[in-house]
């Protein structure tokens, strides 16, 4: 490892250093961020803005493959490092390192076809009464530098080259990444895979910057910086709160898209529960303890009818999680976090533990609560998120009280409806409220895994994100780093400008 930050194709050191905290393996050194690196970066990615907006799609994509085929040269020594550093498994980082590489080359095809630009025209009518009208022409244009946060949770597909770098570069934006300092090995590399990348293509050197983590400092210097354009971000609801906050108290706001917090409740309806209550109980076991429950798709609460079908299904969630393994967390920090969560789960009033695992240094055991729908409404810290494998079951009363939990939720970024056809109408009248709190709703499903495609939603209203109208995964999530610009009697000789 070089243990320094990337900034402007140059590897920088500074004077303090702080030691990783690997999951396995020792420690090793890395340079502390400073405000005066944030600084340079963010000069840097401004120098370079102009050249690198008006460069071609074709260029841009060109760049991307670029740089996913150099992820995949280094496929190894991500793995073995990633894993390494966040006890992730060996396979979850070589599928992660998939959609990672995926998201690039989905990026590069998908600006290639030029319907993101969102091209529009209105033609001149010179003749028209009682005034003429003017030649007008939309397009979206990139906003400038682009501040990204790499998440704790997904070392490559939401860091340094993951789904919010893509979508920037892809739409003309420089980005400077402040790296998770969960992660920071595998940031060099991923860091190193892209600086190969913009040698090979001859881009700017401004056109990306890593920061290593460490200080929180680098983090309110970024997103503060009179530069920065917009940010992107995936972590927690009191950290994104924060720096949401301080890009609203800028002299100039600037958007943050955050996806902080979700408890992705499903919704089990009668007929479903007492078609297959054990299947579904086993299929949330997995879902719920998939990569120990760090994912922010995680369905946290199960809410379902009470009567014998219920405890049918809290007895198969309970045996099913009972045979899970404790997990290794992605730091000591985010295992305090859980078995703190779990600790204030089990003393909420009318709540049970049905499986209450011991705190056990960084790894996590399943846990499983249950409580009544009267208990959950009266109670709005029982629908915060606990990140880790923890479920809580809601028994409702009837039809009614599960509509009014659904009325209750805070923004989601899924929910789930478990329906068969006795359902339809239960369905059909908790739907219309479902669509006013999640950004992906699913049908006899479990939300965790996202495909990154065309018509994907990973967002919702708050605090699932902090921007309601948008995406972070999926083709759609380039519109963050674009705005639209006018044109009125644009002259011929100046139009391939809009070629883009
Ligand atoms: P985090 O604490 O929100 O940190 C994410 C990034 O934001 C880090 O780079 C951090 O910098 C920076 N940051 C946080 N608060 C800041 C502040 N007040 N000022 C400036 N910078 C700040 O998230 P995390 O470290 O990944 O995990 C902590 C918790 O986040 C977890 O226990 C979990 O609850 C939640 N989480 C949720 C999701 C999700 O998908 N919803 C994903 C991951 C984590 P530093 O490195 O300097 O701390």
């Amino acid at each position: 490892m070089i243990g320094k930050h990337y900034i402007a194709g140059q590897w920088t050191g500074s004077d303090k250093t702080f030691l990783s905290a690997p999951a396995q393996g020792p420690a090793q050194e890395f340079c502390v961020g400073t405000p005066d690196l944030v600084e340079a970066a963010c000069s840097a990615a401004e120098a370079a803005f102009d050249a690198y907006a008006r460069t071609s799609a074709e260029t841009r994509a060109g760049f991307l493959n670029a740089i996913a085929d150099e992820i995949e040269a280094r496929a190894e020594e991500i793995t073995e490092t990633g894993s390494r550093e966040t006890g992730l498994p060996e396979a979850r980082l070589q599928g992660e390192r998939g959609r990672t590489t995926g998201q690039l080359r989905l990026f590069a095809d998908h600006i290639l076809k030029g319907d993101y630009l969102d091209r529009r025209h209105d033609p001149a009518l010179p003749d028209r009464q009682p005034l003429p009208r003017p030649d007008l022409r939309m397009i979206q244009r990139p906003i400038g530098p682009v501040a990204v946060f790499g998440a704790s949770n997904f070392p490559l597909a939401f860091s340094v080259a993951g789904g919010d770098t893509a979508s920037a570069l892809a739409a003309g934006c420089p980005v400077v990444v402040k790296g998770h300092s969960a992660h920071p090995g595998t940031s060099e590399i991923v860091a190193r895979a892209i600086e190969a990348a913009t040698l090979a293509c001859g881009m700017p050197s401004g056109v990306f910057s890593l920061i290593q983590g460490g200080r929180r400092d680098v983090g309110t210097a970024l997103v503060t910086h009179p530069l920065i354009r917009a940010v992107g971000f995936t972590g927690s609801l009191a950290g994104g709160r924060a720096l949401f906050d301080l890009c609203a108290a800028r002299p100039d706001p600037i958007p943050f898209f955050g996806e902080l917090g979700s408890v992705n409740p499903m919704f089990i309806l009668p007929g479903a529960l007492s078609a297959k209550s054990a299947a579904l109980a086993e299929g949330w076991a997995a879902s719920l303890t998939m990569g120990a429950g760090q994912f922010c798709t995680n369905p946290g609460v199960a809410v379902l009818p009470a009567g014998p079908d219920a405890t049918g299904f809290a007895d198969a969630a309970t045996k099913a999680l009972s045979a899970t393994m404790a997990q290794v967390m992605l730091t000591d920090g985010i295992a305090q976090a859980y078995h703190d969560g779990c600790d204030r789960m089990g003393q909420g009033d009318h709540v049970q533990g049905l499986l209450v695992s011991s705190r056990q240094s960084r790894e996590a055991a399943p846990s499983l609560f249950r409580t009544t729908g009267a208990a959950f409404l009266d109670n709005p810290n029982l629908q915060h998120e606990v990140f880790g494998p923890l479920g809580l079951i809601v028994e409702v009363d009837g039809a009614g009280q599960m509509k009014q939990i659904a009325a209750g939720l805070e923004g989601q970024l899924t929910c789930t409806l478990h329906m068969d056809d006795a359902d339809t109408e239960t369905a059909r009248a908790l739907l219309p409220i479902l669509e006013r709190k999640a950004g992906r709703i699913l049908f006899n499903g479990f939300p965790t895994g996202v495909e990154v495609c065309d018509s994907m939603v990973h967002g919702g209203p708050y605090p699932a994100s902090t921007n309601f109208g948008h995406t972070s995964v999926g083709t759609l999530s380039i519109r963050r780093w674009l705005r639209p610009v006018c044109y009125q009697d644009l002259p011929a000789t100046l139009s391939p400008h809009l070629m883009g």
